[in-house]
């Protein structure tokens, strides 16, 4: 008998809505979830190990990283790379174990085009609804700039579109709570198929 496939899972949304404290609070509740380890060009922050945190690289050699198709995504955010390493990613999922990747959206849509079958999360702030109403209602913002954010507004609901879930993220317990009620769900309809 072959061994089935984990699920890949990608955890992202908009920067600030706090995608990495979500994934950290996963993991105590989660132990059985392998966490992919993403290359960065970025310089590590204090306390933040090489091989744990990220693969920290230059710029020389994640752009060969990118050139030997060692990357299953890859985007470069205020500045910096950041990628998947796809060996390690192909590898668990052919193991039989879930992964998750905490990942920024365009990224996300990348991993969509190569792995539709993936389970993508987008963690929205609580607000994110009301957003329209609250920038045209205020009355205090420009017309200028209330272009603008409605532009990044609209740019962030069409992308949600992509997701196969909306998980917002008002208290931090209950994001969890949520991602772990749609991996059993997603696990139980694996198992009928
Ligand atoms: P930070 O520098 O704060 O650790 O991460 C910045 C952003 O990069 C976050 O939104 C994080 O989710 C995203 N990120 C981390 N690793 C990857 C990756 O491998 N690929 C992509 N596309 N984004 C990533």
């Amino acid at each position: 008998m072959t061994q089935d496939r984990g699920l890949l899972l990608v955890l992202s949304g908009p920067s600030g809505v706090g995608k990495g404290t979500v994934c950290a609070a996963l993991r105590p509740r989660m132990e059985e979830l392998v966490y992919s380890v993403s290359a960065t060009t970025r310089t590590p922050r204090e306390g933040e190990v090489d091989g744990v945190n990220y693969f920290f690289k230059r710029r020389a050699e994640f752009e060969s990283m990118i050139e030997n198709d060692e990357l299953l995504e890859w985007a470069e955010y205020v500045g910096n790379f950041y990628g998947t390493p796809r060996k390690f990613v192909e590898d668990t999922l052919a193991s039989g174990r879930d992964v998750i990747l905490e990942i920024e959206v365009q990224g996300a849509l990348q991993v969509k085009e190569k792995f539709p079958e993936g389970i993508f999360l987008f963690l929205a702030p609580p607000d994110l609804k009301e957003l329209r109403s609250r920038i045209t209602g205020r009355g205090t913002e420009t017309e200028e700039s209330i272009r603008n954010r409605m532009m990044v507004a609209k740019a962030e609901i069409e992308l949600m579109d992509h997701y196969n879930y909306v998980v917002v993220n008002d208290e931090v317990d209950k994001a969890c709570e949520r991602i772990q009620a749609i991996v059993t769900a997603e696990h139980l309809k694996k198992e009928r198929q």
